[in-house]
């Protein structure tokens, strides 16, 4: 996919004037006080950017993962942590349309996909991170109910959400042993805990989720006893499409800055993009971030066209997000002393580049991802 229709265009624009009217003003302040505003994301739902992916039939738009990314990266051009919001609230949405039975989705997807309910994924626990399939929160049976126990750890919008994808133990150990449940964001028994004191990504909260005894209807199970992981991994391999996008949108905006910046800073007389050292930093920025987009572009097309994509989504993970850690470094770089100040964007566009490689499987994860499927080519 080289270029974009005239509709692709026409999204495009509408999230890019979103975003700006609604994040915009309040992104440098909000990162400042760590502060995530639950109405801006309903404002973004407004605007018909929190259900992109999502069926007609259950209030989205019915689009594909292309515009998905293309709308996440206009979004993160201007707030890296709304652009996760939409990612995340998105993660439920994907579940049901593949687990779900109708009765959940009517419950639960127009509302997701309108922005007006917010949705939260919950894999994470302080022991289980990259070794996700040996989490240890427990769902015990009880008649027409479950009774889930555990602590979950990092969750994007503990506390906030209206609606938890949670992964809980039913049975033995490992992977086979895992469910997915929908649990409701008032349900007795589940509480938060500490708040994530985080290097960027500020304005997005990151919470600790503590569930004693919270009992879910047996009817919130994501499909049958033991497939929960199998929900998380399927989630996980198109949430990296978008995490990837939102990388895209942190480096774009990094290479603008700062070569805005190169083309009016003059030192000895010129302007300095006219260094040649100042000049290929720029330049190997344009060409990581057109690579990266083209292999997140990539990844879209083929969960798109229903053809295996999770090694490809693997492959634009690493390529977005390392780009966007290395272009943000040489970003600030090319402001000198200015880039370093808060005065610029650049130093908080950093701290938000970082952890894209480690959200959502990180990127070390991701090459065992890669390394196993070209191994299973060549054996
Ligand atoms: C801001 C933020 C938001 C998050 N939001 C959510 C959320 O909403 N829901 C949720 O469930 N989780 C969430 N997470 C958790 C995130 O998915 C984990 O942090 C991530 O999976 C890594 O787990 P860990 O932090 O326990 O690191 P570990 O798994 O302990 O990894 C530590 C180091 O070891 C490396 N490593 C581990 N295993 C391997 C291996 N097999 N091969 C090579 N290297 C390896 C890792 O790459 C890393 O460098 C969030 C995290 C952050 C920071």
């Amino acid at each position: 996919m080289f270029t974009l229709s005239e509709d692709q265009q026409a999204l495009v624009e509408a999230a890019r004037a979103a975003a700006e009217a609604e994040l915009a003003s309040t992104v440098k302040a909000d990162d400042e006080a760590e502060l995530f505003r639950k109405d801006l994301f309903h404002k973004l739902g407004a605007a018909g950017l929190c259900g992109v992916q999502t069926a007609e039939r259950w209030g989205g738009l019915g689009l594909g993962y292309v515009e998905y990314a293309l709308v996440i990266e206009e979004i993160a051009k201007v707030a890296p942590a709304y652009a996760v919001s939409v990612a995340v609230s998105g993660l439920p949405q994907v579940i049901l349309a593949k687990f779900g039975d109708d009765a959940q989705r009517e419950r639960w997807m127009p509302g997701l996909a309108a922005g007006e309910l917010l949705g939260a994924f919950a894999l994470s626990e302080p022991g289980s991170g990259s070794d996700a399939g040996s989490l240890r929160t427990t769902a015990t049976r009880d008649g027409d109910t479950y009774r889930l126990n555990g602590t979950k750890f990092w969750i994007t919008h503990g506390g906030y959400a209206d609606i938890y994808v949670v992964m809980a133990r039913t049975g033995g150990p490992g992977p086979k042993g895992i469910s997915a449940f929908l649990v409701a964001g008032d349900t007795p028994g589940l509480s938060f805990g500490k708040k994530e004191e985080k290097m960027g990504l500020r304005a997005s909260p990151t919470v600790e989720m503590i569930l004693e005894d919270a009992i879910v209807p047996a009817s919130n199970r994501l499909g049958p006893e033991g497939n929960g992981f199998s929900v998380a991994m399927s989630a996980l391999d198109s949430g990296r499409i978008t995490i990837a996008a939102t990388a895209l949108g942190i480096s774009q905006s990094a290479m603008d800055c700062a070569g805005r910046y190169a083309v009016t800073r003059k030192q000895f007389d010129q302007a300095i993009i006219d260094f040649q050292g100042v000049g290929f930093m720029l330049a190997d920025m344009a060409v990581r971030i057109e690579q990266a987009r083209l292999v997140t572009h990539k990844a879209a097309w083929l969960k798109d066209q229903d053809l295996p994509f999770n090694h490809v989504a693997a492959m634009a993970k690493c390529a977005a997000t390392d780009c966007a850690m290395a272009v943000t470094t040489d970003a600030v770089q090319v402001l000198g002393g200015y880039g370093y100040t808060r005065e610029y964007p650049l130093e908080r566009l950093m701290r938000d580049a970082k952890v894209m490689q480690i959200v959502e499987g990180t990127n070390q994860v991701q090459r065992v991802v890669i390394a196993r499927h070209l191994k299973r080519g060549w054996e």
